[in-house]
């Protein structure tokens, strides 16, 4: 069993970006910063997860992140971006331990919407990190809630992971 690690680890990276920030330019660096973090998660069934910052003006990124535990992290102090710097966006993996963790779960939906309900000024981009692997009777009737509160926007099927982002929701998502 693993403990939570509250050593927070930034990387810088090395590929600048050009004009403005977009999802697809965000992936298209950090993605595999994030599959690396996903990986070591999956090898000590842990969840890892941090955010993506950029100073004003820079041109790359910073990855901090932390270590959790087997279904939980607390992303609390991530959510601030350091003085000088903007929230690009933040990120959990999941250790592929049970079926919720081939989606984003029930509570990273709810966790997000209470979050940027309460911050509206606040754009950045929830994203989960997750094994492509589906329960095995499907989706199942989540089919439709899946769709409404996480989009596919990155995957690496050799890999066997995707990438998910939380849109930002104008209505509390329900669950049956
Ligand atoms: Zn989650």
């Amino acid at each position: 069993m693993s403990t939570s690690d509250d050593t927070v680890r930034d990387t810088l990276l090395t590929t600048p970006i050009v004009g403005e920030w977009t999802l697809t330019k965000i992936l298209s660096t950090e993605a595999p910063s994030l599959v690396k973090l996903w990986e070591d998660g999956m090898k000590e069934k842990v969840e890892y997860g941090g955010g993506i910052y950029i100073k004003d003006g820079g041109a790359r990124p910073t990855v901090s992140s932390a270590k959790g535990n087997d279904d939980n992290i607390n992303l609390e102090r991530f959510r601030t971006a350091p003085q000088g710097s903007k929230i690009l966006a933040e990120f959990h993996t999941h250790p592929g331990k049970q079926p919720k963790d081939g989606r984003p779960s029930d509570d990273d939906a709810k966790n997000h919407w209470d979050r940027t309900s309460k911050n509206a000024a606040d754009k950045h981009v929830a994203l989960v990190v997750t094994t492509t692997k589906e329960p095995a009777g499907g989706w199942g009737n989540r089919a439709a809630v899946k769709k409404k509160y996480a989009v596919i926007v990155w995957e690496d099927a050799s890999k066997g992971v995707r990438i998910w982002a939380m849109p930002r929701l104008t209505a509390k998502p329900t669950f049956d």
